[in-house]
């Protein structure tokens, strides 16, 4: 039987690629979207379309019932998640000056409260089965920290936390958890920038002086959750160009 992956956030330019290489490989994809994006129907008959079949739930990965409710659903319907990849994200940018406690929760509950809510109900069914991969996508800018992204930074942080100490208690059950963090990915969010800003602030600080693909991050997901990476753990992959190096 094939291997179940859910990837949270699989509509979005980065998660597209996830399921796509997912799916690609044999995996039996499954996504969720906000239950407030009505475009799900359009999004799953685009990708039958082009050839992929993909399962779809409506969940708030930032509110702990509903990502419950969700996994419970997907484990009724489906079976249960073997691989979970924690994609699902939100930017709110401005200053430290102007940041006030909406913004700083929603990213913190979008980007790190997900973690805990979508983990929490697939965790123990993995180590039970004595397989499993948690992937989390954080960024560079949890690593490096960045300008008007104080919620962001600490959110994407505060995932590698996680999935150190996460990794370390599962690490005997055939469970491996580990976070990569993209640089600046060509998604249609940054695409959004202006070329301008792209071409004179963003692409000069990328040695490779280009932006990244979102499926060379999605061919990272699928080593992670493959078995040859089954002895690589708790560790933060870059995938930045050479934007930050540590
Ligand atoms: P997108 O904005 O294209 O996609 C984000 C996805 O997250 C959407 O599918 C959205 O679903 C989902 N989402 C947001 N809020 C919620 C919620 N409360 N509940 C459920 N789903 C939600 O972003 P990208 O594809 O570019 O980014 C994907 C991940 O990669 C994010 O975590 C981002 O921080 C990270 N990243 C991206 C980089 C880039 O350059 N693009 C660089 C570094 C990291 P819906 O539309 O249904 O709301």
């Amino acid at each position: 039987m094939a291997r179940i992956a859910l990837v949270t956030g699989g509509m979005g330019g980065l998660g597209e690629a996830v399921c796509m290489k997912l799916a690609a490989l044999g995996y039996q994809v499954v996504t969720t979207y906000s239950p407030g994006n009505t475009k799900s129907p359009e999004w799953l008959a685009e990708m039958e379309e082009q050839g992929y079949k993909f399962h779809a739930f409506p969940c708030d990965v930032s509110d702990y019932d509903s990502a419950q409710d969700c996994i419970a659903r997907i484990t009724k319907e489906l079976g249960p998640v073997d691989v979970l990849v924690n994609n699902a994200g939100i930017t709110r940018d401005m200053t430290f000056k102007k940041m006030d406690k909406t913004n700083w929760d929603a990213v913190i509950k979008t980007n790190l409260d997900s973690v805990f809510n979508m983990t929490k109900p697939v965790c123990d069914g993995m180590t039970e089965r004595g397989w499993g991969r948690i992937i989390n996508i954080s960024s560079v800018n949890g690593q490096k920290g960045a300008f008007g992204q104080t919620n962001y930074s600490a959110a994407k942080a505060g995932m590698h936390g996680f999935t150190k100490a996460l990794a370390l208690e599962v690490a005997r059950k055939g469970v491996t958890v580990n976070t990569i963090s993209p640089g600046y990915i060509g998604t249609k969010m940054v695409m959004a920038i202006p070329q301008e800003v792209l071409d004179t602030k963003i692409i000069p600080q990328i040695p490779m002086a280009r932006l990244g693909k979102p499926e060379e991050v999605a061919g990272l997901v699928a080593y992670l959750a493959s078995d040859e990476a089954a002895f690589l753990t708790g560790a933060n992959i870059a995938i930045n160009g050479g934007q930050h190096m540590y």
